[in-house]
């Protein structure tokens, strides 16, 4: 999708994105061994769930400091403007940076002074969405999201849950999506994508989120997508990525043209892009060439997008006002 088409994202994990350049240029820094995990074509090699999850530790790992999360942060937004994005959400996830030895604190600084950077360079506006992981269990996904009431701050506008959706029951971690909602955060879970719809209509009920990453396979319960319809949940969908993850043989049989057409308020989003070759100017192209939506329709996605992001009313004004008309 050429890059002069706006677009928006709000799906993507930030030490998902990691540029494998950068990673190397880390790894030589710091002597981390990298041998087995770049391939040939430009990403990161793994072949299912527990190597996907191993490779995204390695590149974690070359992660240390303030300034490493700046580039990191500095190098996802630069890229992602100038492939046409005027908005951009990450996932941040503390537990994970956490279990490489960095403080919460350098790690929400360091990524603030990448996305600041990228917006003065390029007028891109970047949020963080504070994201506990799920298989990590019910008590630090309560004490992040306490974290996150206690420590406001001007780009985390939002609480998300990732991570293995298969464990634990949603209903324990409704007090973390009640502590989050009250602290005025936007709110977001994975959910329906390696699990069914009952895991869609489990977020729904339990967390009160206004939008379900992923979310796709709602497609297969007929009263579920009337239900998204009705109430205007917004999904993250994230193709090129389900078919990576074989949830589908491959991008033709995506659900995402199906679930629009059912007017369910969907958007296009790369998710982890390097692990699964793609970005999100990739992901439009997808929408656009695979599943066969024409100009109009891949507007409505954008537009889609920034209503549904989690920002104050003048700033979504403000990036609306930079969309063609409907
Ligand atoms: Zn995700």
């Amino acid at each position: 999708m050429r890059s002069a088409f706006p677009k928006a994202e709000l799906h993507c994990h930030i030490e998902g994105a990691a540029n494998p350049a950068l990673v190397q240029r880390l790894a030589t820094r710091y002597r981390v061994d990298l041998d087995g995990l770049l391939d040939r074509r430009g990403g990161y090699a793994w072949h299912d769930f527990a190597s996907f999850l191993d490779a995204y530790g390695r590149v974690s790992s070359v992660f240390r400091t303030r300034d490493d999360f700046r580039a990191l942060a500095l190098d996802h937004f630069t890229s992602l403007a100038a492939a046409g994005a005027i908005y951009g959400e990450i996932f941040i996830a503390p537990d994970i940076a956490a279990e490489y030895g960095v403080a919460i604190d350098d790690y929400v600084a360091g990524l603030d002074d990448g996305i600041a950077e990228a917006e003065a360079a390029t007028g891109i506006v970047g949020r963080m969405i504070v994201t506990g992981i799920r298989h990590l269990g019910p008590e630090p996904v309560r004490a992040l999201a306490g974290w996150a009431a206690a420590n406001p701050h001007p780009r985390i506008t939002g609480f998300g849950l990732a991570g293995d959706e298969s464990q634990h029951h949603a209903g324990d971690f409704a007090e973390a999506f009640r502590i989050a909602r009250e602290a005025g955060l936007g709110l977001t879970a994975h959910a329906g994508e390696l699990e069914g719809p009952e895991s869609v209509r489990a977020a729904l009920d339990h967390f009160a989120v206004a939008r379900i990453g992923h979310g796709v396979r709602a497609i297969e319960d007929r009263a579920l997508v009337h239900r998204l319809v009705e109430e205007g949940v917004v999904l993250e969908l994230c193709p090129s990525s389900n078919v990576a993850l074989g949830l589908y043989p491959d991008l033709a049989a995506h659900p995402f043209r199906r679930l629009m057409d059912a007017g369910v308020r969907v958007t296009v989003n790369s998710d982890d892009p390097p692990f699964f070759h793609t970005s999100l100017g990739h992901e439009y192209e997808v929408v656009s060439d695979v599943q066969t939506l024409g100009q109009s329709a891949l507007g409505r996605i954008t537009r889609t997008a920034i209503e549904a992001a989690f920002v104050d009313p003048v700033t979504r004004g403000e990036l609306l006002g930079r969309l063609p008309a409907a």
